[in-house]
């Protein structure tokens, strides 16, 4: 039996009064459900773009309402006794999901009116809304165009209307998606605006959509998914957003309406200091190698070395550029490493005729880590950073044997 469709007369109808013609068990979800067929429901399914209802059926919980052709099935949370029934709708879900849709429609036709630009699909997710458009990238002026023509049309508060006919009927009216089906359409119509088949819950005037935001546009595939919300998502969007602006102004210490110049000035400041700071990084190994040398002695086989481990204020790049640095000296080695994260650098002037990855390949035998190089400089990481002391030591002593 067909189920009739109380909300395709009366979108606003939050209870109803129906009979339970049947009730089937079956697992949704992985729990125990019923699956419940009424002669009529105010319960909007899962179809078009839209997601269905929740609410209730007398004491059940219903979980999921699906299209089934002619038949309405509603899954609920526990059994029904045949006989009558009353329904009621989760309005706050509801009147949102109506303020999304029809605004969807209303955007969809600016897009379409004004720039050309045809709906392919539809979603209304849990967050976010989304319609993709075929054809080139719509500018940021298309995307704006639409949004604000949507706005007026909100503000100056139009009927929106339900129309039936056929599809013959509704093309001579001006609809402009062909449509295949027979018999009696339904078609939603906001006046002046747009002419749509749809059998979906909208709302009654324009006005009530509240109003429409624009969010991000991406490429999706062959078209353009542009992302909105509507009514009372947009209140809560439009309000994360300012907070998330408030918060960014607040660490910048400017104006929210300064936050893009005071950040680009922070990362050009950032940018600066890491230039300076690498600069100083190199004169300061130089002046430190300077020093080093001065009181090194050879050892018997004519090799200098200078082993070292070094603190949590010495920078991994110090550390490479100091062992560079000594490198350059005749026939000296540079053993480095810093305890807090566990860095080895050996480096050699190549008349020292050692070899640097053989070398910490020794010492990662002795002690966890990973690392490589070639002969005259090698690199490593060890697994325990409180280690460094006794392999920079290890390293010293086969050296020196
Ligand atoms: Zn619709």
């Amino acid at each position: 039996m067909t189920t009739r469709r109380l909300y395709y007369d009366d979108s606003f109808l939050r209870e109803f009064d129906a009979r339970v013609l049947s009730c089937d068990p079956e697992v949704h979800n992985g729990t125990p459900s019923w699956a419940v067929v009424l002669d009529s429901t105010g319960l909007y399914p899962t179809s078009g773009g839209q997601p269905h209802d929740l609410g209730k059926l007398g004491d059940a919980y219903v979980l999921d309402v699906r299209d089934e052709e002619d038949e309405i099935v509603h899954i609920i949370d526990r059994e029904l006794e045949p006989g009558s029934i009353h329904g009621c709708i989760d309005w706050t879900r509801r009147l949102d999901h109506m303020q999304q849709h029809t605004g969807q429609h209303l955007l969809s036709a600016m897009f379409q009116e004004r720039f050309g630009r045809p709906t392919v699909s539809f979603h209304l997710g849990a967050e976010i809304c989304t319609i993709d458009l075929r054809g080139p990238e719509p500018t940021e002026e298309i995307l704006e165009g639409a949004e604000h023509a949507a706005n007026l049309i909100i503000q100056e508060d139009r009927p929106v209307t339900v129309r039936y006919g056929t599809a013959e009927d509704l093309a001579g009216q001006g609809v402009r998606k062909e449509v295949k089906r027979e018999g009696i359409l339904r078609a939603i119509e906001i006046e002046g605006a747009d002419l749509q088949p749809c059998g979906g819950t909208h709302l009654n005037r324009t006005s009530q959509i509240g109003i429409i935001l624009m969010r991000r546009c991406s490429k999706m595939r062959q078209d353009w998914r542009v992302e909105f919300v509507c009514g009372l998502r947009a209140e809560r969007v439009a309000r994360r957003d300012f907070q998330a602006l408030r918060g960014a102004a607040a660490k910048l210490a400017c104006a929210t309406e300064d936050v893009v110049a005071s950040a680009e000035r922070a990362i050009t400041e950032r940018d600066a200091h890491f230039k300076t700071v690498r600069a100083l990084l190199q004169r300061l190994a130089e002046a430190d190698a300077a020093i080093a040398l001065q009181f090194l002695d050879s050892g018997p086989s004519g090799i200098r070395v200078v082993a070292r481990t070094f603190g949590e204020e010495s920078q991994p790049e110090y550390l490479s550029n100091l062992a560079t640095q000594l490198a350059k000296s005749e026939k000296t080695v540079a053993l480095f490493g810093r305890f807090a994260s566990g860095d080895l650098v050996f480096a050699q002037h190549p008349a020292a005729s050692q070899d640097m990855n053989a070398l910490l390949k020794q010492v990662l035998s002795q002690f966890a880590g990973k690392g490589g190089g070639t002969r005259d400089f090698a690199r490593a990481k060890l697994s325990d950073p409180a280690q460094v002391e006794k392999a920079v030591a290890f390293a010293e002593q086969r050296l020196r044997t």
